[in-house]
């Protein structure tokens, strides 16, 4: 099902965009996350990339 809504859609491609990376093992992790979901690492750092840039 394609999506028509213009806000819906770029709010999901920014929350494709905006996450964290872990420094130890280089996993995503949620934008929320204050710990790695694999190694629970405290060492994440934003991942965040430009809306258009590809
Ligand atoms: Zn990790």
């Amino acid at each position: 099902m394609p999506i028509t809504d213009v806000e819906k859609k770029q709010l999901a491609q920014k929350h494709r965009l905006f996450y964290k990376i872990c420094r130890d093992c280089g996993v995503k992790n949620a934008p929320s996350a204050l710990r790695c979901r694999k190694c629970r690492g405290a060492h994440l750092r934003w991942k965040k990339r430009e809306l258009g840039a590809k």
